[in-house]
Formats: C-alpha cells, structure tokens, sequence
C-alpha cells in the first residue's frame, strides 16, 4: 500500500503536531523553571511573582492545544519508508520548533524586562545578593539599580573606627523593656522582630526599636580590630529616619538573651517563630555604655544612607557555642569596611 505523497504529508505533519507535546513540555519545564527562580527573586523582596505566572500558564495551555491533536494518529508500524520519512520529519520538526519558546523567553527577558525594570526597579532583579561570589559586596550595586548606592555612596557602612574626636557625648536614653518577639532567618542573618514600645533618645530625638540581627564577624572595627560578631539594633523615628545601635561581641561566658533567640530560631528560612517569653532587651546592652557615632548607610542593600550609627565601645560577650551555632548558619555574613571619606567621628568619653 502506498499513500500519495500529499496524504502522506498530511501524516508527517499531524505526527510533527503529535509529537509537540514533548518538545512543548520539555520548553514549557524549562520555563517553568526559569520562571519558578525569578518568580522566587520577586518573592524575596515584593512576595509576588505575577508576570511569571504568566509565562507558566501559557505554556501549559500550549502544551494542552497540542495533545488534543495527537488522537488523530494511527500509524501503522509495517511501513518502513514512512517511518523513515517521519523520522526524517520529526528532526525536522524538533529542528525548527524546539527553539521557538526559547526565543519567545529571550524577547521576554530581553527588552521588556528592562523596560519593565526601568519603569519599576524591584530589588533583587537579578538574584538576590549575597556575601561572596558574584552577588557579594563588590557587586551588590550591579543587582539592582536601587542598589547603586552600594557603589556610589560616599557615606557607606561599615567602617574602621578610628581617630574619633574626643567629645562628651550625651548618653543614648535606653526605654526598652520586657518584650515579644519573633525570630526570623531571612536568608541574610537571624533577625529578631520586636513588639513596639522600646525606644531610645537621642540629641532630642526619639527613635523606636524595630528588628535587632547579628554579623558575624562584626562588621565595623574598632582601631582595626574586628570582634566575633556584632549585634545591630535598628530604630526608626517618625520620619522614617534610622538610628543604629551596634553591641560588639567577643568570646567569652554565655549571654542569656542571645541563647533565647538561639533557642527560638526557626526551623526554616523565612519563616517567623515566636518567642514564648518575652525578651528582656535591657540585658542586650553593655553596662558601659559609651560609644563612638557617625553618619553612615545600611551595611546590606540598598545601602541607604543617612543612618546614625552609635557604635558601643564596650562589648558583650557570648559562649564559643553560641558562636558556633550562629557560624553553622552564617559562617560569614560581614560587609567589608568602607572608606570614611570626610566623614566626622565623635569619640564619646
Ligand atoms: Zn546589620
């Protein structure tokens, strides 16, 4: 039995057709994918990846309107110069289609997406970014363009601190008390949510504790030295003006605060677990609280300058193991030091 040759065409094509569905969902996987780990970025900063879903659903219904062609194929396996023919067919097929979403992914990425990013910069574009590699420090500013200022910024964080002008500082007025909290590990540190209600005054202005985190090793240097780790209490006024409270830490007995928030660290990332007791925030801080301060940046993207930084001159202390249960989390989670620039350190005595 021969078929003519446009019946037989007829069956190549419908078999191409038939045989989409592989290629549509090995692309539309591929996809999927790509669109899970953007869509994954988004997440990070805006919890939302709308545009990639997009992209899924429509290769599924891709996907979807070529298997309802496939019933139309019955071939009968004795006809070994058609399949020859179709098998010719098929790499043709493969050849010319399977390309096709990969192009459609590039317009996607491509042009739009910097249009997009353009109109709406979202943080962590690009991945997100990290403590070494190619997202660490010497590239946050390239993430993002809200993260520019982690290269342009004159005024960054952390820094060595030293050759402070020796000056009588005000004592920082410490209002906090007996608190609620919740642990995080949001991917960059643990970090510990407070209730409201815990303040500091400072040069007249009244600033309220939000999250405090740790480094490891601290970040800033005093006179060159680098500590264990260091804790950074985050307050914010009103205006949305941040103050920062750093507690250097060094190795030594075990700090009964650390091991509450120790105890309460979440078992996975991102996710929030509640302290039973509350958290007595008071014992955070040294007993001596002079402290040296100067106008910097947040140490992590994006940078954002204009931060009052008071850095306490005296650490706290924790235990090895405290130490090394942080490590076994973040071995290293410190920024380099940044240059002081013409920047004013006061030295408080
Ligand atoms: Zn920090």
């Amino acid at each position: 039995m021969k078929l003519p040759l446009p019946s037989l065409l007829l069956v190549c094509l419908a078999w191409g057709l038939a045989l989409d569905p592989v290629a549509a969902s090995e692309s539309g996987h591929k996809t999927e994918s790509k669109a899970e780990s953007k869509a994954e970025t988004k997440a990070d900063a805006k919890g939302e990846g709308k545009g990639e879903r997009k992209t899924e659903s429509k290769a599924d219904a891709k996907a979807d309107a070529k298997t309802e062609g496939a019933p139309e194929i019955k071939l009968p396996p004795s006809m070994g110069e058609l399949r020859e023919m179709i098998e010719h067919k098929i790499s043709e097929v493969r050849a010319t289609r399977s390309p096709a979403p990969v192009v459609r992914l590039q317009a996607k990425g491509g042009k739009g997406a910097e249009k997009s990013a353009r109109k709406e910069p979202k943080p962590e574009a690009r991945g997100p970014w990290a403590y070494d590699g190619p997202s660490g420090p010497a590239h946050w500013h390239e993430l993002n363009p809200e993260f520019k200022q982690c290269g342009m910024g004159q005024r960054q964080s952390p820094i060595d601190i030293r050759d402070g002008i020796p000056v009588e500082l005000d004592p920082i007025q410490f209002d906090y008390k007996l608190s609620a909290f919740r642990v995080i590990d949001n991917g960059h540190t643990v970090q510990v949510n407070v209730e409201p209600g815990n303040r500091i005054v400072v040069n007249g202005r009244r600033y309220d504790l939000v999250q405090f985190h740790f480094h490891r090793p601290s970040e800033e240097r005093l006179n060159g030295r680098q500590f264990e780790m260091v804790a950074h209490l985050v307050h914010k006024d009103l205006e949305g003006k941040l103050a920062i409270v750093a507690v250097l830490i060094e190795e030594g007995k075990g700090h009964p605060i650390v091991q509450q928030v120790w105890n309460n660290l979440p078992l996975e990332k991102r996710t929030e677990q509640a302290g039973l007791q509350g958290l007595d925030l008071q014992q955070l801080l040294p007993e001596d609280r002079r402290y040296v301060t100067y106008m910097g940046s947040l140490s992590t993207p994006p940078c954002t300058e204009g931060v009052l930084w008071m850095v306490m001159k005296k650490p706290v202390s924790v235990s090895a193991q405290q130490i090394s249960i942080f490590s076994r989390l973040y071995p290293m989670n410190a920024r380099p030091v940044q240059p002081l620039g013409d920047r004013l350190i006061k030295d408080g005595q």
